[in-house]
């Protein structure tokens, strides 16, 4: 199954990329005494942590443009697991990929979220980024002015993401991580239980359901997935789509970046 998907908590909603889909997954995840591994920023880098608290989870919201540091979490992943604890992990396909085959085996107490991915920044981009416009703090996405016609937040100021060259950079493919030229994981190879995407072009496909706050396409892969996504519907607004009208617009859930575009 596939949906068009928003929180009905606007707060929630705003705090994320897209429709505020991850955030109940997790809530969920450590409600039953789990672990959420997921990107967090940590001064001028992105890296992999875990969160076991509701209140933490603020760190994992949003998209970070740049490859996240894994640092020890398929390690620590796989003790949990081994212990019977619930986990999430939540990370690019690629990430979720390489999980699975460091894993070597299925275990019904994991649940992986990815998203569809265009690509990440490399780190060595975005701390030059970071540095040269001596920049402390960035929200990639900020939706105080609307979704579609996103923001970047730099330390409080708003810059339109189509004049904001670090932007620029990452959607013309321009400073993204070698193996993203070369990616393996578009569509559903990851083997993610639940997808999660910007609904880009929802305005068109469903221009009742859409609104600019920011809506989730939510692909629902596995039966797991399904159970968990079931779990946390009461708290959304979904409607059913295809995966044409999923897709429509958004190139990256079909083809990888280009380099020398
Ligand atoms: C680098 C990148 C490229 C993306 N490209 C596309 C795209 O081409 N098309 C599209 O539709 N959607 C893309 N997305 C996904 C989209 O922006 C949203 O993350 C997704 O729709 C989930 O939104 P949400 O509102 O449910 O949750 P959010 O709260 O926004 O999601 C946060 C989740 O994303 C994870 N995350 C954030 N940054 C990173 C990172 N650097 N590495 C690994 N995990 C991370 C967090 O761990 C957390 O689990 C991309 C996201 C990232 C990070
Ligand atoms: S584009 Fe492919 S290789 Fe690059 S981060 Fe995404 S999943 Fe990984």
């Amino acid at each position: 199954m596939i949906y068009g998907a928003k929180h009905k908590n606007e707060e929630v909603r705003l705090n994320s990329s897209s429709g505020g889909i991850f955030r109940p997954l997790a809530e969920n995840t450590i409600k039953k005494g789990g672990v959420v591994f997921g990107a967090s920023y940590n001064k001028n880098n992105v890296e992999h942590i875990e969160v076991s608290n509701i209140e933490d989870l603020i760190k994992l919201q949003k998209s970070k443009y740049v490859r996240s540091d894994l640092k020890d979490s398929y390690k620590n992943v796989k003790e949990y697991l081994d212990k019977g604890i619930e986990v999430l992990f939540s990370g690019t396909p690629c990430q979720v990929k390489g999980l699975k085959k460091y894993l070597k085996q299925e275990y019904d107490n994991l649940l992986c979220v990815d998203f569809i991915c265009h690509g990440t920044p490399t780190k060595k981009a975005f701390q030059k980024y970071m540095k040269n416009n001596k920049i402390k703090k960035i929200d990639f996405k900020d939706k105080s002015k609307g979704w579609n016609n996103y923001h970047i937040n730099k330390d409080g100021e708003l810059e339109f993401y189509q004049d904001n060259e670090y932007m620029q950079d990452f959607i013309n493919d321009r400073n993204l991580e070698e193996s993203c030229y070369r990616c393996t994981n578009k569509k559903f190879k990851s083997n993610s239980d639940i997808k999660l995407a910007d609904f880009w072009g929802i305005q068109y496909i469903n221009p009742r359901f859409s609104d600019d706050k920011g809506i989730s396409t939510v692909f629902i892969n596995t039966i797991k997935g399904e159970k968990e996504f079931e779990g946390i519907k009461h708290l959304l607004d979904t409607i059913e789509v295809s995966l044409e009208e999923a897709t429509r617009f958004n190139p990256s859930f079909y083809n990888k970046a280009t380099k020398g575009k």
